[in-house]
């Protein structure tokens, strides 16, 4: 047994949680499926070729092996040890900066291309945000001789100029989005409303775990990956075999999803770390958008707030249905970053480990440092973190900061 040094709530059990969802989509009171009609008939598609695909051993089998021979998986799990000493708690870095095209993204699109390819579709429709995601479609659609189109909000593109050139690199077509903030919000609505017109021949490979069923669990499923392995790499270097804290950050929430789905029948204490500013599951209230129910950053009149990170792939206003749920169970505790913060635990991890993380990984960073210092996380607890990216895409902003 673990002892009982934190003022969080115990875990509830496992059972019921991170499990397949109710009825439709469900995951307590959000979640579901709000969507014209049209892509309801889409998302029964897509939800009855999953199911089918995941019973499929054929199916597994060739994920498995584009995961392994094209993404570069299992990743490595990584002692923080100089950082660890410094920090008095014993920190492993789950190491999905060093999957190929450098963030966890990779492991959803690989599924989801997969089964697109396996559907029949000839092309993937995807929304961006800091281009990771459209990256990610990009490769996986290459590789398996799928078209690409990718919706980018103009100011992203103009923001993430690197990763536009490698989208075009790669073959796919990139849609600026010129409506609204210009970010990643309106690139979602405008690929969603891109897909009502084409669902026959294209499948709308979503970049987190939000979204109209079955998405936000398809996605986690697909995510799982990096929690099963820790798993199994905890299991194989720690006395418990299980950490006390399970760490990440959070935008959508998928890297997170996929961490925590491996530990969620242990005692393991989960944190999702956001943005100060598009701190969905901390700050924001019930809502519908984007084709589930969630919470949302709003004004007073129900009006969504626009987001704002210093981490492009955290600007987003709100959260996947299934974190909504888990904050509402007490089984996940969700905290937020301010962008100095960040920009601190980027620079420290980079100095202590030789690691330069995506600024996004580095908000999940800051909150382990802020809580090993103010007691949070006592002595010697065991703290396993999701690296979810590497920093490369973020030197433009970082130039003026180092
Ligand atoms: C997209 C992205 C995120 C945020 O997305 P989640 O769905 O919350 O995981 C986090 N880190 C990196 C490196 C990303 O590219």
């Amino acid at each position: 047994m673990m002892p009982d040094v934190s003022p969080w709530r115990e875990p509830v059990p496992a059972a019921g949680t991170m499990g397949e969802p109710r009825g439709r989509g469900r995951f307590g009171e959000y979640g579901g499926q709000y969507a014209p009609e049209s892509l309801v008939e889409a998302c029964r598609e897509v939800d009855e070729a999953f199911r089918e695909a995941r019973a499929d051993p054929g199916f597994r089998g060739a994920l498995a092996e584009l995961l392994a021979l094209h993404a570069g998986r299992p990743t490595p799990l990584t002692p923080a040890r100089r950082l660890s000493q410094e920090l008095g708690v014993r920190l492993y870095l789950k190491r999905e900066d060093l999957t190929h095209t450098g963030s966890h993204k990779i492991n959803n699109v690989l599924g989801q291309a997969l089964l697109a390819a396996r559907m029949g579709r000839r092309r993937l429709i995807a929304e961006t945000g800091a281009g990771q995601h459209g990256v990610a479609t990009a490769t996986a659609a290459a590789l398996l001789g799928l078209e690409a189109t990718v919706f980018m909000g103009e100011r992203d593109i103009e923001r993430q100029a690197l990763n536009v050139v490698r989208m075009r690199m790669l073959g796919a077509e990139v849609i600026p989005v010129t409506t609204g903030s210009r970010t990643l919000k309106d690139a979602t609505s405008e690929a969603m409303r891109h897909w009502v017109g084409v669902t026959g021949d294209s499948h709308y490979c979503v970049g987190s775990v939000i979204g109209p069923d079955p998405y936000p669990w398809m996605v986690r499923e697909f995510q799982r990956v990096i929690g099963d392995e820790a798993r199994a790499q905890c299991a194989a270097e720690l006395r418990t075999g299980v950490p006390d804290h399970v760490v990440a950050c959070v935008g959508g929430g998928s890297n997170a999803a996929g961490t925590f789905a491996g530990f969620a029948d242990t005692s393991a204490r989960f944190v999702g770390v956001e943005a100060e500013g598009g701190a969905g599951a901390a700050r924001g209230r019930p809502g519908v958008l984007h084709g589930c129910r969630s919470l949302f950053l709003q004004d007073d009149d129900g009006q969504i707030v626009e987001a704002h990170s210093i981490a492009a792939g955290l600007d987003y206003p709100g959260v996947g249905p299934e974190h909504a749920h888990l904050r509402d169970l007490g089984r996940a505790r969700y905290v937020t970053v301010t962008d100095e913060e960040a920009v601190a635990a980027a620079v420290r991890l980079a100095r202590t480990e030789g690691i330069v993380p995506a600024l996004e990984s580095a908000h999940a960073l800051a909150w382990v440092i802020r809580a090993a210092g103010g007691g949070e996380l006592p002595a010697g607890s065991t703290v396993l973190m999701t690296l979810s990216g590497r920093g490369d895409k973020d030197i433009s902003t970082l130039k003026e900061l180092v």
